[in-house]
């Protein structure tokens, strides 16, 4: 499932073919996602400008100059791939390959946009726990999907005074804490673990005992792995675009998430990566450093 980093490297890759661009031709090839598209949904896209392409959770938004937002999420193997349209385009670091003249449209690409980049944006579903939405920007906020919503951890709100308070009074262990999309948005499993790793704090420790210098190692540490990742997806982006297209797909190197076993790789600590099950998912950390 695409975490947080993946949905930025996807956003960087569309922003340069969709922000400040026209919509030229939607084509919808199914009814429905996860849900039913919204009524219309080629028409209200046709023609309009793409204001803003931004990023809240794991949610991608297109404002649109209709007053409209376009809400598109990944969900467990949404992808989405660019190309261009006639010559290779060339958009800042990236760079956009034509589709290739043998590429048959699969069973599994849903939905189709072209913007005036000139490039056309294909998204690609076979599981279809994906999402596209069209709500009006000005009520966003009090819309259900985000009104709970914490902080974006790498948001200037996202301190270690606020984590202190956000994590004050609760009984549950740091971790299930941190999957809890009220304290922090966008968290999920990977980064949760990696990032408590670099804390030097236990998955199993209390939330409420969280704070002072630890609630300031774990936003430190949660910013680093994010944007980390971020870096890696981006560096990549340039590779993947060449070939198929696809965006925000990339290796990574994790400390201890995927990795029981293996030698904890903090130098001068013997330990190994010990594997729990915490809320019904795994947890990888190191019980010597983490504390
Ligand atoms: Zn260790």
């Amino acid at each position: 499932m695409p975490e947080l980093p993946e949905v930025e490297t996807v956003r960087m890759g569309l922003a340069a073919v969709l922000e400040h661009r026209r919509i030229t031709r939607v084509e919808t090839r199914r009814g429905d996602l996860r849900v039913p598209f919204p009524p219309r949904l080629a028409e209200r896209l046709n023609g309009r400008d793409v204001k803003r392409l931004s990023r809240r959770a794991k949610y991608l938004l297109a404002d649109l100059d209709s007053g409209e937002t376009l809400i598109m999420h990944l969900g467990m193997s949404g992808r989405f791939s660019v190309h261009a349209k006639g010559a290779e385009l060339r958009i800042g670091n990236y760079v956009y390959e034509p589709a290739k003249s043998n590429m048959r449209r699969g069973a599994h690409d849903h939905v189709i946009i072209e913007t005036d980049a000139p490039a056309e944006i294909v998204f690609t579903d076979p599981r279809r726990f994906g999402l596209m939405l069209l709500l009006d920007t000005a009520s966003l906020g009090t819309n259900p999907l985000f009104d709970t919503l914490g902080p974006e951890p790498l948001s200037r709100a996202f301190t270690a005074k606020f984590l202190e308070r956000a994590l004050g009074g609760r009984r549950t262990p740091i971790k299930t804490a941190l999957l809890d999309q009220r304290t922090v948005a966008g968290l999920g499993n990977i980064y949760v673990c990696e990032a408590l790793f670099h804390a030097g704090i236990s998955p199993k420790r209390m939330a409420a005992t969280v704070g002072g210098g630890r609630a300031a190692a774990l936003v430190r540490a949660i910013r680093s792995v994010l944007r980390a990742a971020i870096r890696a997806g981006g560096s990549s982006l340039r590779d993947y675009a060449q070939t198929d297209g696809t965006l925000g797909e990339f290796q990574h190197r994790f400390a201890v998430y995927g990795r029981e076993g293996a030698p904890c790789p903090r130098p001068g600590c013997n330990s190994k990566v010990k594997r729990i099950v915490q809320s019904g998912r795994s947890t990888f950390y190191c019980p010597r450093c983490q504390r």
